[in-house]
């Protein structure tokens, strides 16, 4: 994973703050850090645990504002993250993206897309 890669995917800043032994890399979004990650030697790594806690935070931010419901059918069961537009269609983990998908209404949308 590269800075300019987390950016695209999280679509917000990500400031380095790298010091000798130590990458560390902030997320930055509306002025505020909104997430932190660092590694003693990869930078990659560090990387990819930011983008995953600022995703992760995110996730939780939707389901909360869906009141835990399926945003489809409007059932409260256990959700799982849907990117409206899919990840292999370049969608990013930016939180307009995100919408908590119960398990059928998530599997449908899936193989509705790959008909
Ligand atoms: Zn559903």
């Amino acid at each position: 994973m590269t800075l300019s890669n987390a950016e695209r995917l999280l679509e917000c800043a990500i400031e380095d703050r790298s010091t000798p032994g130590c990458h560390w890399y902030v997320a930055i979004e509306e002025g505020k850090e909104i997430g932190s990650a660092f590694h003693p030697a990869d930078s990659s790594e560090a990387l990819k645990e930011l983008v995953n806690s600022v995703y992760q935070a995110r996730v939780k931010r939707v389901y909360r504002s869906q009141d835990y419901k399926c945003f489809y059918c409007g059932k409260r069961r256990p959700l799982t993250p849907h990117h409206e537009k899919f990840r292999s269609h370049g969608g990013t983990h930016v939180q307009s993206n995100i919408v908590g998908a119960c398990i059928s209404c998530h599997d449908k949308k899936h193989k509705e897309r790959s008909k």
